[in-house]
């Protein structure tokens, strides 16, 4: 059956306003338009938005599409929040660091408590139960004095550790360099250094992960390079083919690394030349077993919708095999709050690399995390609680704002400079 616009041919992107798709003289531009039914768009022109409701639209072929294609001008309306909220349960306990430490510049969960990277470099173990804390090594990675922040994105220290708090890193976000160090010696194992190109535009992409028997950081080593390296010795053990060839993956500049909770797969939240974000993500064991060459088939290459402007995004995985991106629409001025759930076992009949969305919801914002199949933002009130799978929001933990997960205790830290709150993710379920 033929299409509005009178022909024989698929239905392509956004539903228009008439205006837009009789325009016969020049090109009209257009806001996308929420109309509040689930997160349904449509393209309409600044006569209808004062009429948004009634606006009527009607899908066009891709030709008539394309040939219609004006500015955006923004956004209009909102896609659709369901509240099925009740109280949260579980009280948010305080921890107060350790007075030795002084100033703690970030925090990172390990299995026998918390590493904290103070800052005059000072790596210490702290384990809050018997209360103990000790120095266990001294990082010299500082921020260039007079580092000018990009775009809001400010050169700063973070530290990760390895699950068992063997090894830690200490890398500069948005920065060039970085140290790993074996934390039975103090001794840096690894001098870390990604070239500096565009280094600015991304936190410093850094991973541990678990290898053969051994720890294992990936870690950004040039722009468009992750390598892998033996935590302990240095030693490669593999990276990403730096192929010249249009490929994929060749022209990305990597950013934030996010394992998933097992470690089988990982999702780098990316950006390459317009610039437009693209986080892509891949499989872990089949790749450090199999080497580049398992590049990319083998190792179930997938990539994520494209986003003009937009990356250092909310990511995080449900479990192995849903990866969660925050923010809807495929333009950095046209982003709204909302999730997207991604299924890596299915992809796109057309596009192989291209996974299936299986949810796309309003309303979540701000960081994410997740733990027991749900999903956490942070919005000005606290803490919320989603429903993944039907978009739902479950409840909100008012005045509690997470910013990291510890996944070994299961729970959520707040961490600031009066030290950190803590909350139970399993209360969520309750
Ligand atoms: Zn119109
Ligand atoms: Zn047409």
């Amino acid at each position: 059956m033929a299409l509005i616009c009178g022909h024989d041919a698929p239905a392509y992107g956004l539903p228009l306003c008439e205006h837009i798709r009789t325009a016969t003289a020049e090109r009209v531009d257009h806001y996308i338009h929420y109309t509040g039914r689930g997160a349904e768009t449509q393209r309409i022109c600044g006569l209808c938005r004062n009429e948004a409701a009634t606006a009527v639209t009607a899908a066009v072929c891709e030709d008539c599409f394309d040939e219609r294609e004006g500015d955006g001008l923004g956004v209009f309306g909102h896609p659709e929040v369901v509240d099925a909220s009740r109280p949260v349960p579980g009280a948010v306990e305080n921890l107060p660091l350790p007075d030795d430490a002084g100033r703690v510049l970030d925090i990172a969960p390990i299995e026998q408590g918390f590493l904290l990277l103070c800052d005059d470099g000072r790596i210490l173990r702290w384990d809050p139960e018997p209360g103990t804390c000790t120095k266990v090594a001294r990082s010299t990675v500082v921020v260039p004095a007079g580092a000018q922040p990009w775009c809001g994105r400010a050169k700063a220290l973070r530290l990760h550790a390895s699950r068992d708090g063997a090894f830690a890193a200490v890398v500069i976000d948005h920065g060039q360099t970085g140290e790993v160090i074996d934390l039975s010696t103090g001794l840096v194992t690894i001098p870390l250094d990604n070239g500096g190109y565009h280094s600015y535009t991304v936190p410093f992409s850094l991973a541990f992960a678990e290898h053969a028997g051994r720890t294992v950081v990936l870690h950004r080593a040039d722009w468009r390079v992750i390598e892998v390296a033996d935590a302990a010795t240095g030693a490669p053990v593999t990276r990403i083919p730096m192929v010249e060839a249009h490929t994929p993956w060749a022209g990305c500049f990597h950013g934030a690394l996010h394992l998933s909770p097992e470690g089988t797969r990982i999702a780098s939240d990316a950006w390459w030349w317009q610039p437009t974000g693209m986080v892509m993500a891949w499989d872990v064991p089949r790749w450090l077993a199999d080497g580049e060459s398992s590049w990319p088939q083998d190792i179930g290459l997938a990539r994520l919708p494209f986003c003009e402007g937009y990356w250092n995004r909310p990511v995080v995985w449900l479990d192995e095999n849903r990866l969660v991106l925050g923010g809807l629409g495929d333009d950095e001025l046209e982003i709204v709050p909302g999730a997207r759930v991604f299924d890596l076992r299915d992809r796109q009949e057309d596009d192989p690399m291209r996974p299936t969305e299986v949810a796309t919801f309003g309303g979540p914002e701000g960081r994410f995390f997740a733990a027991h199949g749900l999903l956490f933002s942070l919005s000005e009130a606290g803490l919320v609680i989603w429903d993944p799978a039907t978009g739902a929001r479950l409840g909100t933990l008012d005045g509690f704002r997470p910013t990291h997960h510890d996944t070994v205790r299961g729970e959520l830290l707040e961490f600031s400079a009066t030290g950190l709150r803590r909350w139970r993710t399993a209360h969520a379920t309750a």
